[in-house]
């Protein structure tokens, strides 16, 4: 059985890494020959819009899926129209999620709390837009935003003016700034026959608009319960199949939805060593309609993102425990190169040994 999957960065090859073990084959698609899915997986290189390569990619493929989201949903579109192919996640999800206030106004309709905000097209949409919600606020892209890439912070006329020079050419939205206490972020797999399976809640500590660190379990049990429940209620609403994510502000102990990802998901790589099933192989069982793996955390643990240049393989490997990923790219600054994670017995003994690993890669964020 063959997944084809639209994409080849670091979730597509943990994803076919995932799926080996079941006996499944992969297909990728991608622009780069050097995609990191390409070292482990047969990889035709071409646009995502390539409707030929997309019409072989549907033909040799059980399922397609997509490591990206910002795939265009109008050529997954097309190649679910032509040639039948099966396309999960559900491409309603993955458009939903390509536009920001198209998720704003999901979140609104399925009564999950989310930031105030306001869609902005011109100059004196963005004034209005500060005027009614207030500043601090952030104005971002509505589409093809990802790593805090497409934003900007407004507090005075004169950021408002900057922010505009430099986003104004493509739509955008303004929202309120949120003093949150702490970010964190909720996974969760529905199978095709409507099976849930959901993570722990995991706890995620950003840098410069890049996830940083990620500790799971986390947090009590109450946010657990909301954001499972938010969580659901986008999964029913899709009839979706696969993983999603659903990211949030904590303020004052509430919830604050901020996106989502029709995919799997960097806060969900501690899954791979620390959870039951890992986040790619439910993925993968959701998709292709078998039954889910367990979902509960085998311990605590604490997933630190490798940005820009991998650290000497040996000094990260001499912490004991550790589990290196190396996706296989070239350094470039503010590039995801690799991850590794650590699982403890005790959050406090992982919140320890995180400390001592994070002042070793000289990554400078405070365990949350
Ligand atoms: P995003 O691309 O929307 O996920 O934003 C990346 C990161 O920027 C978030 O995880 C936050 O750390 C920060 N951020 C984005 N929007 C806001 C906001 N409205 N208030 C405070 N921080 C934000």
């Amino acid at each position: 059985m063959t997944v084809g999957i639209v994409g080849a960065g670091q979730l597509g090859r943990m994803l076919a890494l995932a799926g080996y073990p079941l006996g499944l084959d992969f297909l990728c698609l991608d622009p780069s020959r050097e995609a990191p899915a390409g070292a482990v997986a047969p990889l035709l290189t071409g646009a995502f819009t390539d409707l030929r390569l997309l019409r072989v990619l549907a033909r040799r493929c059980e399922v397609l899926t997509f490591d990206w989201e910002n795939v265009p949903a109008a050529s997954l579109r097309e190649v679910a129209r032509l040639h039948g192919a099966r396309i999960c996640p559900p491409i309603a999800a993955l458009a939903a999620g390509q536009d920001r206030v198209a998720e704003k106004r999901l979140f609104e309709r399925l009564k999950i709390p989310t930031t105030r905000w306001r869609a902005v097209s011109s100059r004196a949409e963005l004034a209005r837009a500060i005027a009614r919600i207030g500043v601090p606020g952030m104005l971002k892209t509505r589409r093809l935003g990802y790593d805090g890439k497409g934003q900007a912070v407004i507090r005075t006329g004169a950021d408002a003016e900057r922010a505009w020079d430099r986003l104004g050419r493509a739509p955008l939205l303004y929202e309120e700034w949120v003093p949150f206490d702490c970010e964190a972020s909720i996974i969760g797999a529905r199978s095709r026959g409507g099976e849930l399976g959901i993570y722990p809640l995991c706890g995620n500590v950003h840098g410069g608009g890049i996830l940083r660190l990620t500790c799971a379990p986390f947090g009590p049990r109450r946010w657990q319960r909301a954001a499972a429940a938010y969580l659901t209620r986008v999964l029913e609403h899709f009839r979706y199949t696969g993983i999603l994510t659903l990211e949030f502000f904590v303020r004052r102990g509430r919830l604050i939805a901020n996106e989502m990802a029709p995919r799997v998901h960097n806060s969900g790589h501690w899954t791979i060593e620390g959870a039951a099933t890992s986040q790619f192989e439910n993925h993968l069982r959701a998709i292709l309609g078998l039954p889910l793996g367990a979902t509960h955390a085998l311990g605590h643990s604490a997933m630190i993102n490798l940005i820009g240049l991998m650290p000497p393989r040996a000094a990260l490997l001499a912490h004991p425990g550790v589990h290196l990923h190396d996706y296989g790219k070239r350094p470039r600054p503010d590039r995801k190169v690799g991850h590794c994670t650590l699982v403890e017995p005790s959050a406090a003994r992982r919140d320890a040994r995180t400390a001592r690993l994070l002042e070793d890669l000289a990554v400078g964020v405070r365990i949350p």
